[in-house]
């Protein structure tokens, strides 16, 4: 019988052990994230920007309210925080870019098949995004284009494939979108290498 409650009790503090490194884990994850190189992977072949058309935002709350307009979970496969649910510049990876599924934010359907969603938190129509943001988006663009194959010619704005404003007038291709294509045409290549086989030599510019 002690040996079934030692056995018992040794399990429930093993539990308590994950539950309590799992919290850890979310706390101090690390932000801007990269992209898991171990993820399951589908031949994606556009990036999708979008914005959330609203100050407060995160993949929680848009799974929120995206369920209850009937799609199943957050439509998006990426939701960059501005602050005001998730710090700013927080990248969250959400089901349906864990899970490799098809999205639900194109509103055409080989947009939603073969395209990326990307969601930047925050009203564009009012305001510009931050600049932890801005950055977050560019490191975002640089990794996925490298990984994928992606062309600048295929990011593209919610406003380019369908009849909306999205992602926003302040977010214009001129200034964020051609910043961040433009340093990924210079370094497309480094970015995914980079973190499994560092460089001792300092990129040339
Ligand atoms: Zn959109």
């Amino acid at each position: 019988m002690s040996a079934l409650k030692t056995l018992f009790w040794s399990g429930v503090a093993a539990v308590a052990i994950m539950a309590v490194a799992l919290l850890l884990r979310q706390v101090s994850a690390p932000r801007p994230a990269s992209i898991d190189p171990d993820a399951p992977d589908r031949s994606w072949r556009y990036i999708i920007i979008h914005h959330s058309a609203g100050w407060y935002g995160s993949d929680a709350s848009l799974r929120k309210m995206h369920e209850s307009r009937g799609w199943a979970d957050d439509a998006y496969h990426i939701v960059i925080g501005n602050g005001s649910a998730t710090p700013d510049g927080t990248v969250e990876f959400t089901r349906r870019w864990r899970e490799q599924l098809d999205g639900a934010h194109a509103g055409v359907r080989e947009y939603n098949h073969r395209g990326i969603g990307i969601c930047i938190v925050g009203d564009l129509d009012k305001g510009p995004m931050t600049a932890a943001q801005s950055r977050a988006l560019e490191k975002l663009l640089v990794q996925l284009q490298a990984r994928y194959a992606i062309p600048t010619s295929s990011v593209l704005r919610h406003s380019d494939i369908s009849r909306t404003r999205c992602p926003g007038r302040y977010f214009s291709r001129s200034t964020s979108l051609s910043k961040a294509v433009s340093s990924t045409a210079n370094g497309a290549q480094t970015a995914v290498t980079k973190r499994t086989t560092p460089s001792r030599r300092k990129a040339s510019r």
